[in-house]
Parts: structure tokens; C-alpha cells; sequence
């Protein structure tokens, strides 16, 4: 097994048995903070699974049934981790907002001893991560580190409660992490959402994709563009290109270079392109044939 595949599969091994401990911890100590960071972790654990997921299925090639192979394995995780994260994020607040009005009593000595372990746990994932060389692994280590900062919060509260009994502290930092936990979940849900979608990824602008193509010497138009993304990373191109006679006959292969080239800049390395002449379009129906043509 590659070590960077262990790595990962360690660190999902670490968060679930904390997310369990914190479970236990926060109905011991009646902190809702804690419980909101056992949410958390829960859908920490599941994103986790899927980046191993993710790691395996980029080693393990398309088939004669999966041409794509098993990348897209990853959104799954994802659907499934913020399904529970925005449910568990809606029972936690139905549970932190009367707290507010009437704080509850919380065992903070425990909660500053599971702060503690928490910073060890997450620390320990941090810099297990660290050390990783792919994206995958280096937005992971810094997702663990955003958790640190979590555990921090819930150590000073936990003190300040321990000294001054402020117990609507409990409360207000499970509303802070909770809002948290939501924001995240939007974000990554509308990633997921636009792949899903076969959506133009974030990163690549089509409007000047297509003005680079056009602008190509020989290149008479441009039509029947799709731009989208197996899993966030591997972006695809397919469109037609309709050159005139001259480069047509002559030099083909230069200009279908060349237009690879500029793909490639625009980081699309997977690209399938479709030459046309001005009198024939190739497929059966040619989506904006007309619009697109410089005349
Ligand atoms: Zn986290
Ligand atoms: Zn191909
Ligand atoms: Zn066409």
C-alpha cells in the first residue's frame, strides 16, 4: 500500500475514534460545544473516507464498464457527509438557542481536559497530513488546522466557565462552530453540486478559452463547447473547430496542436476536438454553429 494512501486512511482511523470519545465527553459534561465538534469530526470522518476513496481511485485505472474510472467516488462521500452535517447542524441549534436564555450547567474541568486531547488529536492529524504532497492531502492538513483553532476556542471557554462560571458560554461557541460547520457545508456542497452538473469548473473562464481558440490563425469558428470536471481536478474539453480550406488541406495537425496548446494553458489536459470545414458540420445537430462562426 503507498504511503500516501496510509497516511490518509490514519488520519480517517484517528477521527473516528475521537469523534466517538467526543460523543461519550459531551453527554458526560452536558456541553453542547462538544457535541457540535463531534458533528463535526463526524462529517470530518466521512470526508476523510472519501479523500481515501479519492487516493485509491486515483490509482486504480478506468475498465472496460467504468471508462471514467472511480474518481467520481468521492462525491459521493460528499453528498452523504453534508446530508448529515446540515441535519445534525439543524438539531444542534434547536438545542443551543434556549440554552442562551437558560445556560445549562456544564462540567468545565472535563471540557478543558477533552480541549486538550482534541489539540493533541488534531495536531497529530495536522502534521500527519503536513507532510503530504497532494492537493488532496494539503487542503486536508489545512482543514485540521481551522479544527485546532476550534479546540482553542473550546479550551478558553472551557476555562473561562471553570473561573466565572459564565456557562452562556457554551452556548454561543456551539452557535459559532455550528454556523461554521455550515458554511463549509455550502461550500463544498455547491463544488459537488457543479461537477455533478458537468458545470464549467470555477477555474477555468470559458469566455476566453473560446476567444484564445478563435483567435487562432485559420480558425473559422468555434461551436458545441463543453467544459467539465470528473471529480474537481481532471478537466475535460470536447467542441468543434471549423477551420477554412487552406489550413484545412494544408496544415491540420499544426493547428489541432496548437489548439491543444492553449487548452493546456488553460489547464485542460483532456481534450477531444472535432474538425470541421465550413460546409459539413460533423455532428448531428451543431449547437450554435451559426452564432459562433466569424464570418
Ligand atoms: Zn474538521
Ligand atoms: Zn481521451
Ligand atoms: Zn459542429
Amino acid at each position: 500500500m503507498p504511503r500516501r494512501e496510509e497516511r490518509v486512511r490514519l488520519a480517517a482511523l484517528l477521527n473516528i475514534v475521537f469523534t466517538i470519545l467526543e460523543l461519550v465527553g459531551g453527554f458526560w459534561t452536558n456541553s453542547l460545544a462538544i457535541l457540535s465538534d463531534a458533528l463535526h469530526d463526524f462529517g470530518d470522518s466521512i470526508a476523510l473516507i472519501g479523500s481515501w476513496l479519492f487516493e485509491r481511485g486515483a490509482r486504480r485505472s478506468p475498465d472496460a464498464s467504468r471508462t471514467f474510472g472511480y474518481q467520481r467516488l468521492s462525491l459521493f462521500s460528499s453528498l452523504f457527509a453534508a446530508s448529515i452535517l446540515i441535519g445534525g447542524s439543524i438539531f444542534i441549534m434547536f438545542q443551543a438557542i434556549p440554552r442562551l436564555f437558560n445556560p445549562e450547567l456544564v462540567n468545565a474541568f472535563g471540557m478543558v481536559g477533552i480541549a486538550i486531547i482534541g489539540i493533541i488529536f488534531n495536531g497529530a492529524g495536522f502534521f500527519l497530513l503536513k507532510k503530504g504532497e497532494s492537493l488532496n492531502e494539503k487542503v486536508l492538513s489545512w482543514h485540521l488546522l481551522e479544527d485546532l483553532l476550534g479546540w482553542a476556542a473550546i479550551l478558553l471557554g472551557g476555562i473561562f466557565i471553570y473561573f466565572w462560571k459564565i456557562y452562556i458560554l457554551d452556548p454561543l461557541l456551539t452557535i459559532g462552530l455550528t454556523l461554521f460547520i455550515l458554511y463549509n457545508v455550502t461550500t463544498n456542497l455547491k463544488e459537488a453540486i457543479n461537477i455533478l452538473m458537468q458545470g464549467v469548473p470555477k477555474h477555468i473562464n470559458l469566455d476566453s478559452v473560446t476567444k484564445d481558440l478563435t483567435s487562432i490563425k485559420g480558425v473559422l469558428g468555434i461551436h458545441d463547447i463543453h467544459i467539465w470536471s470528473l471529480e474537481g481536478e481532471t478537466d475535460i474539453f470536447t467542441a468543434h473547430v471549423i477551420l477554412d480550406d487552406e489550413i484545412l488541406e494544408k496544415q491540420p495537425e499544426e493547428t489541432r496542436k496548437t489548439i491543444k496548446e492553449i487548452l493546456q494553458n488553460h489547464h485542460i489536459e483532456h481534450s477531444t476536438i472535432e474538425i470541421e470545414s465550413k460546409y459539413h458540420c460533423s455532428g448531428m445537430i451543431c449547437e450554435g454553429r451559426d452564432r459562433t462562426t466569424r464570418k
